[in-house]
């Protein structure tokens, strides 16, 4: 460290000045059971109870696709990480190149704000995600968080309805089954019953839904289906400002598959009717299905789309609305003239460079290759599943691998034949699923699908 004398002096002591031996002692590391003590009456975990029932795992560190815990579960100090950190960690942990991006970004700033200021991590990083993205996508707006960027898309929408002198058209419409985040917006347009509308009846604005489109990414398309999504936008066309889906993964909302073609129909009826496109890339950017985007499966490009949880490698919170040209100039030429949107972390440098170092990284190497050799692992490991009592389903797509079973998974149970197998997962609802990082290796993806198998036997 260069010997700089400091800017600020010390702070100074309140009454006379004590010697270094009657200061308290520095706190020392918590014990694992202070810690979770702790925890369990004070922090909120997702979508957890408070105080909390149950007891999570301490981890101490996280480096390649292995987290260290702080004391052994089940005989198991390593896991191995099946879940990438809820689909983020696409390069696992502690990534040498994605370390130095952190470090030399904080020897030179960790934040500015963004209003009247810019810098080169978000203008690289703007710029880096437009080249890649469907064509048409110019403009990105930065926001902190995956629900945020989906706030933002629904924001622009029915804004650019607005400044056109259409403010009826004020509703969206999606297909059940999907998740969009947790925020007010986004939760209107989760599926029905994993999103809770009843919990919410009354408080949610209520937007269309049409039904889940058929299983299955390798169906043919069915006519009926095709017919029932063109006539749901025709039937709300005057108020819907927007339909929102995911294209070709619904993840959170029950982690299903649906052929490509779907996403074509919505694009025709979109056109037909005046509505704009939303793609909600979330989950699925960065290659996670085998295609840099989801919607290169299809051909189509959306009007606006969301990316955030790979996006940073990871590292730090970062997510961000793309849109066209078209939605721009609409809402810059309204009565207000801006997107009144500006979180105070918009930009944020730190994960600006990050984001930008994950995609070099991603860009500059056979990621498609990768995840179609995980893809190969996962179909060739959890073949095995289908044959269990009470698994209804197994399914592939790129680094996604799936067992639906025909009941509750029973968590807890689920949880600890995973960890016993040294592998990290988090089931939910009828699902035991896994999305490794990228660079997990052969034989971590055999024994994450063999834990994935044992998981399923039994939860
Ligand atoms: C995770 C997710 C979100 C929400 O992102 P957060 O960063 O958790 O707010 C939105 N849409 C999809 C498709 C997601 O998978």
């Amino acid at each position: 460290m260069p010997d700089v004398p400091p800017l600020l002096s010390p702070a100074p002591l309140d009454g006379p000045a004590r010697s270094v031996a009657e200061l308290p002692e520095p706190s020392p590391g918590l014990s694992c059971e202070e810690l979770l003590d702790l925890d369990r009456r004070h922090v909120w975990h997702p979508y957890g109870p408070m105080p909390g029932r149950s007891e999570p795992l301490v981890v101490s560190s996280a480096s390649g696709v292995r987290l260290r815990l702080a004391r052994p579960a089940w005989g198991r100090e390593e896991l191995v990480d099946g879940m990438s950190s809820w689909w983020s960690a696409i390069h696992g942990y502690r990534h040498p190149v994605l370390d130095d991006a952190v470090r030399s970004q904080v020897e030179r700033m960790s934040h500015v704000m963004f209003g009247g200021l810019t810098h080169e991590p978000a203008v690289r990083l703007a710029k880096r995600l437009v080249d890649i993205a469907p064509d048409g996508l110019e403009h990105v707006f930065l926001a902190d968080s995956g629900s945020v960027s989906v706030e933002v898309a629904v924001k622009m929408c029915l804004q650019y309805w607005r400044s056109l002198g259409r403010p009826d058209k004020r509703r969206l419409m999606t297909w059940r089954g999907g998740y969009h985040g947790d925020t007010w917006h986004p939760m209107s347009v989760c599926d029905p019953e994993g999103g809770m509308h009843h919990l919410w009846s009354g408080a949610l604005p209520e937007q269309v839904f049409a039904d889940a489109p058929p299983d299955g990414f390798d169906t043919e398309p069915d006519p009926a289906y095709t017919a029932h999504l063109r006539k749901t936008i025709a039937d709300h066309a005057d108020e819907l400002a927007a339909v929102i889906v995911e294209p070709v993964v619904q993840g959170a909302g029950g982690m299903r598959f649906h052929s490509p073609a779907w996403l074509r129909v919505l694009r025709e009826a979109c056109d037909e009717h005046d509505v704009l496109l939303v793609l909600d890339e979330i989950a699925t950017g960065f290659g996670r299905t085998g295609a840099l985007f989801a919607s290169h499966h299809a051909g189509v490009a959306p009007d606006v789309m969301c990316v955030g949880k790979a996006l940073t490698g990871g590292y730090l919170t970062m997510a961000a609305t793309l849109c066209t040209t078209r939605v721009a100039d609409g809402i810059s030429r309204g009565e207000v003239p801006v997107l009144a949107h500006g979180p105070t972390f918009m930009g944020n440098p730190l994960a600006a460079a990050v984001a930008g170092a994950s995609l070099d990284l991603l860009l500059g190497q056979d990621w498609a290759g990768e995840v179609g050799r995980i893809e190969t692992g996962l179909r060739a490991g959890l073949a095995e599943a289908a044959d269990l009592p009470g698994v209804r389903d197994v399914r592939v797509l790129g680094a996604i691998g799936v067992v639906q079973l025909d009941h509750e998974v029973d968590t807890a149970a689920a949880t600890e034949a995973a960890v016993r197998a040294g592998v990290w997962l988090r089931p939910f609802r009828d699902l035991v699923y896994t999305m490794p990082p990228y660079v997990t290796g052969d034989e971590d993806v055999a024994r994450i699908a063999d834990a994935v198998c044992a998981a399923a036997r039994a939860g």
